[in-house]
């Protein structure tokens, strides 16, 4: 497995020890005494002296990883807000709220914690945030320096293990089977990879570490800020046990619902309901839901120079205020299918299907989509689809409050080189001209350049 060869091959000679680094001396006599122990002891191995210990776990429960898959998952804590703090003292130990700001319409990215303290949360509206907390600084989101610090972050961690796979800006899930050896156990590895992100960034995380994704995103939340949680694969059970259902990653408002209605509240009822009851209420998806209640989950950490398989890319947004203008429609249609089409071509992908979503100020939704004959991957192809489909579709004329573009029946684009030779010109040129664009924003930036037409939708 690519995982274990890794393990093996992959942290060589750098590392980021507990204390800073440490050299390959240090390492060395680490494994000699290891085997010493085994030798004379014939039990397991003896970890060495840990800092911080996972909370509730027993000291010799983190040896006994051995043979197990070991998948880490690291969430920073109020990521954006801690960037702004880090970046700017004066901001330290105060109220800093990302997002929109109080007077207009938009909501909580994320908050400091001495912000949570108000009961400011993320996702809140900002206006509610202002209510809570009249004194926050509130502050516009910052995407690139965000995204400074997360590829810092990245190339770290790839240092630790070659199997990272960023899952989120601020979230990433590391493998680390048959690497945490190194370190003594899977604990004292994260500890030291907490230390190297501290150290760099100045910035600290919350860890989970568990046999899957699955236990290792749910345990990462268990103690925040700057904790680390540990379920060993034997006590998975006890950890799911009395949990309420809507707790666990996968399964989400919706499906909570229907599985309270039918007297499961807790993971523990849910893995012990009967598989047949299960398919029979929710179909194939019943059967998903008992593995996972029962911490059956993902072990393949994707590392991120591999292709995320995608489905699906879009992008939708709220309107400042709601509308019927056609111009401040169309204005926004060009701003998400450029945004669309820029993900698109960096992920490598092109195009067949186009979906378009818009919202009435009664919050009634429609998704329309349209598959066309051919791949295409310019963002103004993209664009005349959602228009189009905007056209055909839109019979009432009051007001609209979102709309989104996503584009799906995707493909990697070097299937295409053949087919480019007859592709119609006008696309062809229309790609060109998009290649073009996304070079110059990945050297200026995102807004060094855009179309006229999208410049208008503040108007
Ligand atoms: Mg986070």
């Amino acid at each position: 497995m690519l995982q274990n060869n890794a393990g093996a091959n992959g942290v060589k000679s750098r590392h980021f020890g507990t204390n800073g680094s440490f050299g390959k001396g240090r390492q060395l006599t680490h494994v000699i005494q290891r085997e010493h122990s085994d030798k004379e002891t014939g039990e397991g191995i003896e970890p060495p002296p840990k800092r911080r210990l996972p909370r509730g776990v027993p000291d010799k429960v983190a040896a006994r990883w051995e043979g197990y898959k070991t998948i880490v998952h690291l969430d920073m804590d109020a990521f954006f807000a801690a960037v702004e703090q880090q970046h700017n003292p004066a901001l330290r130990n105060k109220p800093v709220i990302i997002g929109g700001l109080p007077g207009y319409r938009g909501v909580v990215s994320t908050c400091s914690y001495e912000a949570r303290v108000y009961g400011v949360k993320s996702g809140m509206p900002s206006a509610e945030a202002y209510r809570l907390c009249p004194h926050g600084i509130f502050m516009q989101t910052d995407g690139h320096k965000y995204t400074w610090v997360s590829v810092e972050i990245l190339s770290l961690l790839k240092q630790f293990s070659p199997t990272v796979e960023p899952f989120s800006i601020d979230e990433a899930f590391i493998d680390i089977s048959g690497i945490w050896q190194r370190y003594g156990s899977p604990a004292d590895m994260v500890n030291s990879i907490k230390d190297a992100i501290k150290g760099k960034t100045g910035l600290t995380c919350s860890a989970g570490i568990g046999p899957n994704k699955m236990i290792a995103k749910m345990s990462s939340g268990m103690d925040k800020p700057d904790g680390l949680t540990e379920v060993h694969p034997e006590r998975v059970p006890a950890f799911l046990e009395n949990l309420p259902v809507e707790a666990v990653w996968g399964i989400g408002k919706a499906t909570g619902k229907a599985l309270e209605k039918v007297g499961i509240d807790t993971v523990g009822e849910l893995a012990k309901t009967d598989r047949s009851l299960l398919k029979r209420l929710f179909g194939v998806a019943g059967l998903a839901l008992h593995e996972i209640a029962n911490g059956v989950g993902d072990t393949e950490v994707t590392p991120f120079y591999q292709k995320p398989n995608e489905k699906s890319i879009g992008h939708e947004t709220t309107l400042p205020k709601d509308t019927a203008s056609v111009e401040i429609l169309t204005a926004n249609l060009r701003m998400l299918s450029e945004r669309v089409g820029r993900r698109m071509r960096k992920s490598g992908f092109e195009a067949r299907r186009v979906t378009l979503k818009f919202r009435y100020a009664d919050f009634s939704t429609f998704t329309r989509a349209k598959t066309l004959s051919g791949y295409i991957r310019s963002d103004t192809a993209i664009f005349h689809q959602a228009m189009r489909l905007l056209k055909e579709n839109k019979q009432r004329t009051d007001s609209i409050r979102l709309v989104g573009i996503s584009v799906s029946k995707l493909r990697d684009t070097y299937n295409s080189f053949q087919e480019d030779l007859f592709r119609s010109s006008g696309e062809s040129k229309l790609s060109c001209i998009c290649e073009t664009m996304d070079k110059i924003k990945d050297s200026y930036g995102d807004n060094a350049i855009t179309y006229l037409s999208t410049m208008t939708r503040y108007v």
